[in-house]
């Protein structure tokens, strides 16, 4: 199975990712993550996004899509695959038609998260993850069962994402809004959206994710 997630900056992509990854044993690929990893790493391409990503703005096209192909290339990504935060353009929806059209390989659904502005604002305001498994987390809509202690690893180490402060978010926002959206009719011409009301409790949204690809009940795993 071969899944978008698109969806407004803190709607809620990487945690329904991530259960998608576990459920199905298929790959999330982030590319915000990949981009970040990159920024750590100091590399030429994370010296570059740096000041793009701080900003709210999007990472060069070029970039994105040379980072993605090689990425998709790999041999985990044949089993089925999750972009989460990848198209954000149409230039990149276009090349990666082309990119999978290549490989033989193409997209099953597009799963469209929606949520209003207030609480993405909030959801994006309160958001950390944990600093050696990357598991994610929110002050008070997903806190660790254990304060100070990741669910997932036990590690008690945790970070807040440079880009997650007010001023940014709103350039985010608009990003969103001006470049990515406009995906949204896109794919409705290629019958793949799937339209998920991103405004309930994360269990709440899973299940509904789950109808939306018909996965059966037996399969479901349970989560907090
Ligand atoms: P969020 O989960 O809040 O939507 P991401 O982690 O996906 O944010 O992305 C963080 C930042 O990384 C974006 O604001 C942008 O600067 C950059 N980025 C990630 N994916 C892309 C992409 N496909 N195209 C351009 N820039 C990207
Ligand atoms: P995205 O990848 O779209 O930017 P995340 O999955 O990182 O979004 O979620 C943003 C924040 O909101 C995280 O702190 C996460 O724990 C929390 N969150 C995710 N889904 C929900 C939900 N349905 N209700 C409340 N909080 C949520
Ligand atoms: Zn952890």
């Amino acid at each position: 199975m071969n899944l978008i997630f698109l969806g407004p900056p803190g709607a809620g992509k990487g945690t329904q990712a991530k259960r998608l990854e576990a459920l199905h044993g298929i790959t999330q690929i982030s590319t915000g993550d990949m981009l970040r990893a990159e920024v750590q790493a100091g590399s030429a391409i994370g010296l570059q996004a740096k000041a793009v990503m701080d900003a709210g703005h999007l990472v060069s096209d070029e970039i994105l899509v040379a980072m993605l192909g090689s990425r998709i290339r790999q041999p985990d990504c044949a089993r089925g695959f999750i972009l989460d935060g990848f198209p954000r353009t149409l230039v990149q929806a276009e090349e990666l038609d082309h990119l999978l059209h290549g490989l033989g390989m193409q997209l099953d659904a597009v799963l469209s998260l929606e949520v209003d502005e207030a609480e993405l604002t909030e959801r994006i305001a309160g958001r950390f993850s944990c600093a050696k498994c990357g598991a994610g987390y929110h002050d008070s809509f997903k806190p660790p069962k254990v304060a100070g202690v990741c669910d997932v690893c036990g590690s008690h180490e945790f970070i807040r994402r440079a880009d997650d402060k007010r001023e940014t978010v709103a350039a985010r926002l608009e990003a969103y809004r001006r470049q990515t959206e406009p995906l949204l009719p896109y794919y409705e011409a290629q019958h793949l959206v799937r339209r998920i009301d991103g405004m309930l409790d994360i269990a709440t949204v899973s299940a509904a994710i789950d109808a939306a690809l018909g996965t059966p009940v037996d399969r479901k795993i349970t989560q907090s």
